[in-house]
């Protein structure tokens, strides 16, 4: 066995030669040549990879996906603000207790574990409450505990009708499912560096529409902490973009060489390409899956994310499924939506891995493997095949 497990867990992820020879260099300075040519670069490139707009402005800072989170809502909410919560799963409920915290009047819209709520549901919350009251609609593009993928274009397009800032914690999606933040209109598409993005974990990335940062900038109440505030960092995202060294707090400067190499290798294959191979990967997953006689946790085909399953354990399994698969070298990840933790499990499938049918197809063995363990049959051989069938078509 290798000396380390295949990861296959959604996120940290397995990342591309390119990335990790990037991230491998001895570190620059924040005013290093090296460094200032990277950085501008990728700012430039988050919003070709983001589908945003030129006056859309990203921000990148040393920190995980719940930095992006909690930066987010700390420039947009101030205390009393109406915020609405499409609630999906466990980073839903993440983001509601951050709102909440800052004070917010959070309404929440949920559906059952593995579903939606309906656009029309969304659409009747906010309308129940006064014209122009609401500051922000908050939905997580794919919810990474339970593989689910919303669809974000009627969610935003609802927030726009009610002059609401559309928000989508897309951590475990961008630059893995479709996302134009442009032409959705939507104000933040925030997300971490170790998910579809394939770098590896510690950096936060968003980008936020000219209203987001308007808001932030029309605030009445106390500033944001320091080091949360866009404002904090707008001068030094600027300066780098023109070619000029900042500084308000020390970057990260070789996950911002390791960011750089990851948004060019992804562009170098073109948005169009690398999206449809992404698809086309977790497609061949579910078929796999499905080949195996394992139930996904989203209701609907066209729910299930690209980028991650869910998947239920059959009858007579329970998570040492999750221990055995891992013998076999191949990390997944257990469940982590409390209302059905112990009866599922997920495999990430994003990044590097969906040009490297070698890797997925390991994973897909393991996983029969492992199921033959646990005494079930299971054709690891046909589920390749079924996974194959898609990946050849
Ligand atoms: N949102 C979603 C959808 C996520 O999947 C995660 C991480 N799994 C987070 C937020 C939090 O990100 P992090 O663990 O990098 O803080």
């Amino acid at each position: 066995m290798p000396d380390r497990p295949l990861l296959m867990i959604p996120g940290p992820i397995e990342v591309s030669p390119r990335v990790l020879a990037a991230f491998s260099a001895p570190p620059p300075s924040h005013l290093e040549a090296r460094l200032m040519t990277a950085f501008r670069r990728a700012l430039g490139n988050m919003r070709r990879v983001w589908g945003a707009a030129p006056s859309s402005q990203p921000f990148v800072v040393a920190g995980s996906g719940t930095l992006a989170m909690e930066m987010t809502a700390a420039n947009l909410i101030e205390p009393g603000d109406r915020a609405l919560l499409v609630n999906t799963g466990f980073f839903s409920q993440r983001m509601g207790e951050m709102l909440r915290r800052l004070g917010a009047e959070v309404t929440e819209v949920r559906a059952p574990v593995g579903d939606t709520p309906s656009p029309e549901s969304v659409a009747a919350a906010l309308a129940a409450k006064p014209e122009g009251s609401w500051k922000a609609l908050f939905a997580t593009h794919v919810d990474t505990s339970t593989g689910v993928r919303l669809d974000p274009g009627p969610l935003a397009g609802i927030a726009a009708d009610h002059g609401a800032l559309a928000v989508f914690d897309g951590v475990c999606a961008t630059a893995g499912e479709p996302f134009d933040m442009a032409a959705l209109g939507a104000d933040v598409y925030l997300t971490a560096s170790q998910k579809a993005l394939g770098l590896p974990p510690g950096i936060a990335l968003l980008v936020a529409s000219e209203r987001a940062l308007a808001a932030r900038e029309a605030r009445r109440s106390a500033p944001p902490p320091y080091y949360l505030d866009w404002l904090s960092w707008l001068p030094v995202h600027r300066a780098y973009e023109e070619g000029k060294p900042a500084y308000f707090a020390t970057p990260a400067t070789s996950h911002l060489l390791a960011l750089d190499a990851g948004l060019e290798e992804i562009l170098e294959e073109g948005m169009a390409a690398h999206l449809a191979a992404q698809e086309r990967a977790g497609r061949a997953m579910q078929a796999a899956w499905e080949a195996l006689g394992l139930e996904p946790v989203p209701v609907r085909r066209e729910l299930r994310a690209s980028t991650l399953s869910a998947l239920y354990f059959p009858p007579g399994v329970d998570a040492a499924l999750v221990a055995r698969i891992g013998e076999r070298g191949v990390a997944v990840a257990g469940g982590l939506h409390p209302e059905i933790r112990g009866r599922y499990f997920r495999v990430g499938h994003m990044g590097y891995v969906v040009r490297r049918p070698d890797l997925l197809r390991r994973t897909v063995e393991a996983v029969a493997g492992g199921l033959q363990d646990l005494g079930r049959t299971a054709d690891g051989a046909g589920a390749w095949a079924a996974a194959e069938a898609v990946l050849g078509a």
